[in-house]
């Protein structure tokens, strides 16, 4: 693979808890990549009122999926204005369905999906560390990823919450939920050889092979190590 190429189509995936933003946030950093996450894009839509907005916000709102055709025309028509731009993007929270992989696929050469694999035990052992700044969505670790002042959004300063549903119990069933969704997308990528698996416990034990493996398709603005 030519790394002096300069375009890259990438997909993050990784259960909730995995440091998925984290990774998200570096690659876009050291890559200059568009980060284009569907759960952004859903609610950007569903602030303005749009028809697609107000069709996905009674799916939101009750904890399912939007239909995948909205779904799809939704996501197709962003990377298809970003293919105009740049097309250097790593999409985040689609595809989340088989329909949906057909659908990307289909109309898009993707170079590489990015799986962090994180062991479960792992995951539901830092989410009680875990407090978030509501209106910004911004997530904090009090153990890797503390803010600045204790209990304090980093850039508006307004308090952190912790969520309710992160429990133990409950944070197991959704990580059992996500596997059984996303197991048939895993395949579907892997048997078209697009699937790069990462394990891993920490997002910095795992991120410089993620840079390293990413490296390989793009070449990198920069390293940003992180101990
Ligand atoms: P997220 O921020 O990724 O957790 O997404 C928030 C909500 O948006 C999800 O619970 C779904 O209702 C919806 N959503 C996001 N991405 C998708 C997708 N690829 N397919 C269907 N629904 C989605």
């Amino acid at each position: 693979m030519a790394a002096a190429r300069t375009l890259l189509k990438a997909v993050i995936m990784g259960p909730p808890g995995s440091g998925k933003g984290t990774i998200a946030e570096r690659i876009v950093k050291d890559f200059g990549l568009k980060h284009l996450a569907s759960g952004d894009l859903l609610r950007s839509q569903v602030m303005s009122k749009t028809d697609v907005g107000m069709l996905a916000d009674k799916y939101i709102t009750r904890g399912d999926l939007v239909p995948d055709d909205v779904m799809l025309k939704l996501i197709l028509n962003e990377l298809q204005g970003e293919q105009l731009r740049s097309a250097k993007w790593l999409l985040d929270g689609f595809p989340r369905t088989i329909p949906q992989c057909e659908g990307l696929l289909n109309t898009i050469q993707l170079d590489v999906v990015i799986n962090l694999d994180v062991p479960f035990d792992e995951i539901i052992n830092r989410v009680k560390d875990r407090y978030i700044h509501e209106s910004s969505g911004r997530i904090y670790n009090l153990v890797f990823n503390p803010p600045k002042v204790a209990g304090q959004d980093d850039i508006t300063g307004e308090p952190l919450i912790q969520r309710h549903d992160d429990k133990a119990e409950t944070v197991a069933a959704r990580l059992d939920n996500y596997k059984k969704k996303t197991e048939p997308v895993l395949d579907y990528f892997s048997k078209r050889e697009l699937l790069i698996n990462f394990p891993g416990r920490f997002s910095n034990e795992i991120w410089p092979r993620v840079h390293t493996e990413l490296s390989r398709y793009v070449q990198p603005l920069q390293y940003t190590e992180y101990k």
